[in-house]
């Protein structure tokens, strides 16, 4: 599903050689030539990646890291590093200043797209592409089509995205305005009541197969997608005997 990065690079053959890579990629591109640009754009329009160069004009790459690892705000961006120094103590100075990961250069198309890949996936995987399956239902964000066992549901895109992403967190409360964020993006007005009209969809969609009990209401805070939602009240196993204590 995409992703925004922000490439941050003085030499522009690098830099422009990176973005059409990556936009060829699928991935939504912005470029800065050095820390204070970079900075004006992570505030305006936070991206899911910075894909950094060491050595910048001015600030360096790494004081860069670190201030966005110091704030609040942009902790959670992903960080790839990269740099012509090869030496081990230097991607261990660049991994301590808060980079998930680090790219050597000269460095091939394919590795760094597949870095980059990696680091979404962990940092944020309701961006990656990957099939997600549970209890029962099952999400192919790349070919949008979702199923509970063998049976299809058919979702419009805003209630595919929304299940998408309490798939892929399962277990923890979103309020609506987190929800717009994350799901239609940070620029776009909407009221918060639309969550309640897509949560409403989405659960018509799955009820047939009782997976819209999954999707829990927290009263007062928002939503929380319930991995075991299905699971009536624990009943004792049949069988089972209390453990002997030692
Ligand atoms: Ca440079």
């Amino acid at each position: 599903m995409g992703g925004s990065i922000l490439v941050v690079e003085d030499e522009a053959a690098i830099r422009d050689l990176l973005a059409a890579n990556l936009q060829r990629a699928g991935y939504r591109v912005m470029t800065a030539g050095d820390v204070p640009q970079a900075e004006a754009l992570v505030r305006d329009s936070r991206p899911d990646l910075v894909l950094l160069d060491w050595v910048l004009p001015g600030v360096p790459g790494l004081t860069f890291a670190r201030r966005l690892r110091s704030d609040q705000r942009t902790k959670d961006i992903s960080i790839v590093l990269l740099s012509a120094r090869a030496e081990e103590q230097d991607k261990v100075t660049a991994l301590e200043s808060g980079a998930d990961d680090y790219v050597t250069k000269p460095f091939s198309p394919r590795e760094l797209l597949a870095r980059i890949k990696a680091v979404m996936r962990r940092r944020a995987p309701q961006l990656a592409d990957d099939v997600v399956e549970i209890a029962g239902l099952r999400i192919d964000p790349a070919a949008h089509t979702v199923s509970a066992g063998d049976k299809p549901i058919d979702l419009w895109t805003t209630e595919l995205r929304l299940l998408h992403y309490f798939m892929t967190h399962p277990g923890r409360v979103f309020s609506r305005a987190r929800l717009l964020d994350e799901v239609w993006g940070e620029h776009v007005f909407v009221e918060e009541r639309t969550v309640d009209v897509h949560i409403r969809r989405l659960r018509q969609a799955l009820a047939p197969t009782g997976h819209d009990k999954l999707i829990e209401t927290v009263r007062g805070t928002g939503y929380r997608f319930k991995p075991d939602g299905l699971q009536a009240v624990p009943v004792a196993q049949p069988g089972a005997q209390p453990q002997p204590s030692a």
